[in-house]
């Protein structure tokens, strides 16, 4: 046979396995190839990468995520380690423990330059505008990227993106006070997140799910020894009634991603509370403002979040106030994605993560 001198002198270029969206609620493994980190960038050797709503929103392919090019590399939570640096890195060395920050700002916007980066105009996703982190690695600008300490476990690490929104929510975008009488709408895992960051500075919490939580997500947080209540149930609003008084909530977190979940906030807040809303909420609301104004309710929303919230979540986390290990669900297969997708749309789970360690 005659040999092909070309192949024997072409490069060898190292591949990856990741997690590629190819169509609507179509995604499979892939051969990729290993991306090379640019002039300020880091390479990041993935160790563990949580799935969240959006990312089951995108795998939807609906409302409001349509534009999302494919086939893209999803993911955009994680945590793993850098395995090597561009030339003019300076503040990242090969082994650090880093998360990224997958909403990338410009730095140059009113927005940015005015202290609310989280709303840039110009900002891209990480896994949505450009290839993400269900992958064995990434590259990623090192503006984006935060060291993790020595103490916390990679896999845990990995849930510091929704605990910097939960963070931002409660401490940043609410008034929330120990003491006062919260309702978190919805169990999912910023719902979860930021029950536990209200707990944990005092506040009564209680979580409200709907029937289908009623297997996996609500026992979930009953077992961190938070309330819950399942608005399915006849007595769900007597519930309610009784936690608080027959006042109505001080604070109502909607986290329900859902039109109605602002609705129902506004009927569960009690007058001249606060209703912040998490996420984003789709389009269809009824929500009527005469109520809301002779009640005079602060309505205040919360979107993505900032350096500063990542951080906080970093030593929220590092300090054991958030327990990602009592929502993380490991059970999942990097090479059966699909399954942990469908999962989560069921809700029969509630952070799945899957390892590329
Ligand atoms: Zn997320
Ligand atoms: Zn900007």
């Amino acid at each position: 046979m005659i040999p092909r001198p070309e192949l024997v002198f072409e490069p060898l270029v190292e591949s990856m396995r990741a997690i590629v969206q190819t169509g609507p609620k179509a995604v499979e493994v892939q051969e990729r190839e290993r991306p090379e980190p640019g002039e300020t960038e880091v390479l990041v050797d993935v160790h563990s990468a949580g799935l969240c709503g959006s990312d089951a929103h995108a795998y939807s392919y609906e409302d409001g995520y349509e534009w999302i090019p494919i086939p893209r590399v999803m993911g955009h939570e994680y945590a793993g380690t850098v395995a090597a640096i561009g030339e003019e890195v300076d503040g990242l060395s090969v082994g650090d423990k880093v998360i990224e920050e997958p909403i990338h700002r410009c730095g140059d916007c009113f927005q940015c330059k005015n202290g609310q980066s989280n709303v840039c105009q110009n900002f891209s996703i990480t896994g949505m505008h450009t290839d993400g982190a269900y992958a064995e690695f990434t590259a990623v600008d090192e503006t984006f990227v935060h060291g993790v300490p020595e103490s916390t476990p990679l896999r845990e690490a990995a849930v510091t993106e929704p605990t910097s929104i939960a963070a931002r929510a409660v401490l940043e975008r609410s008034t929330l006070t120990p003491g006062d009488r919260v309702l978190v709408e919805g169990p999912g895992p910023i719902g979860v997140l930021v029950a536990m960051i209200a707990d944990s500075i005092g506040a009564n919490v209680l979580v409200s799910g709907l029937d289908r939580d009623a297997k996996y997500r609500l026992p979930l947080v009953d077992d961190l020894g938070i309330e819950t209540v399942n608005l399915a149930v006849d007595a769900a609003e007597d519930r309610m009634t009784s936690f608080t008084d027959g006042r109505g909530f001080d604070v109502v977190f909607d986290t329900t991603g859902h039109h109605t979940g602002v609705e129902d906030a506004v009927e569960h807040v009690r007058k001249g509370g606060e209703v912040v809303v998490i996420g984003l909420p789709g389009d269809g609301s009824e929500l009527r403002m005469t109520p809301v104004v002779r009640g005079e309710i602060r309505i205040e929303t919360s979107y993505g979040s900032q350096w500063r919230d990542f951080e906080q979540a970093i030593r929220l986390i590092d300090n054991g106030t958030i327990e990602p290990a009592a929502m993380l669900d490991t059970s999942f297969d990097a090479d059966d994605p699909t399954a942990a997708f469908e999962a989560f749309l069921n809700s029969e789970t509630c952070k799945p993560v899957f390892s590329f360690d």
